[in-house]
């Protein structure tokens, strides 16, 4: 079988170093979906070093066709066209690709919102689109704030969380046995997920 574009990507531009060090920063999770805009195919990813505890910014932009692909990082790094923090990000999206998580045929919403596709909602979904250091924090933040939920009908959960002064508006549908997870959020998207999944399971919106 032909390689995914995105893999193939990173085998092509990347040393033997880049690919062994990306695999190992995607294996330990250190990286995480910030932003996803389905509308042009654009991904910010949150990702962290392996050597230091540095975090770096990865653009994917037109990730859907390989002949558009094009990424930056923001590391010193210019001894090959792709990076380690690039290779674990693309490894990150790939996967996230496999596993049909990614919506990005959904054209119609707004550039402001993310757009995940799970078929479940647990802690291992969830632990796959965010890293080590954020689900351990939302552990923390769990401790203190809790989301509330303003409806809960129709496998359909619509809630808002307070965080640091601002009031963030999360939306869970299920449709087809597929829960879309809309998110209109400024930040820490990952965070709140998490504790908004929490919070559905201890009230058991969706079972
Ligand atoms: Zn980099």
């Amino acid at each position: 079988m032909a390689l995914p574009y995105l893999v193939k990507h990173i085998y092509s531009y990347g040393t033997e170093e880049v690919i062994r060090r990306g695999k190992r920063i995607y294996a330990l999770k250190n990286i995480e979906l910030v932003k996803f805009d389905p509308m042009i195919g654009n991904i910010h990813c949150r990702v962290k070093d392996d050597g230091y505890s540095t975090y770096y910014k990865v653009t994917i932009e037109n990730f859907t066709s390989a002949a558009t692909l094009s990424l930056r990082c923001g590391c010193p790094y210019n001894l090959s066209e792709v990076c380690r923090h690039k290779a674990a990000a693309l490894f990150f999206i790939q996967d996230l690709m496999d596993k049909n998580q990614l919506e990005y045929q959904a054209a119609s919403y707004k550039t402001t919102h993310t757009l995940l596709r799970t078929k479940a909602i647990d802690l291992k979904s969830i632990k796959m689109l965010c890293s080590a250091d954020t689900f351990d924090q939302a552990e923390q933040t769990l401790k203190t704030i809790r989301p509330h939920i303003l409806s809960s009908e129709n496998e359909k959960v619509v809630a808002e969380l307070d965080m640091n002064g601002k009031t963030h508006h999360l939306i869970f549908k299920k449709t087809k046995n597929v829960i879309l997870i809309l998110l209109v959020i400024v930040c820490q998207r990952q965070l709140m997920l998490y504790v908004f999944i929490k919070q559905c399971c201890y009230y058991n919106c969706f079972n």
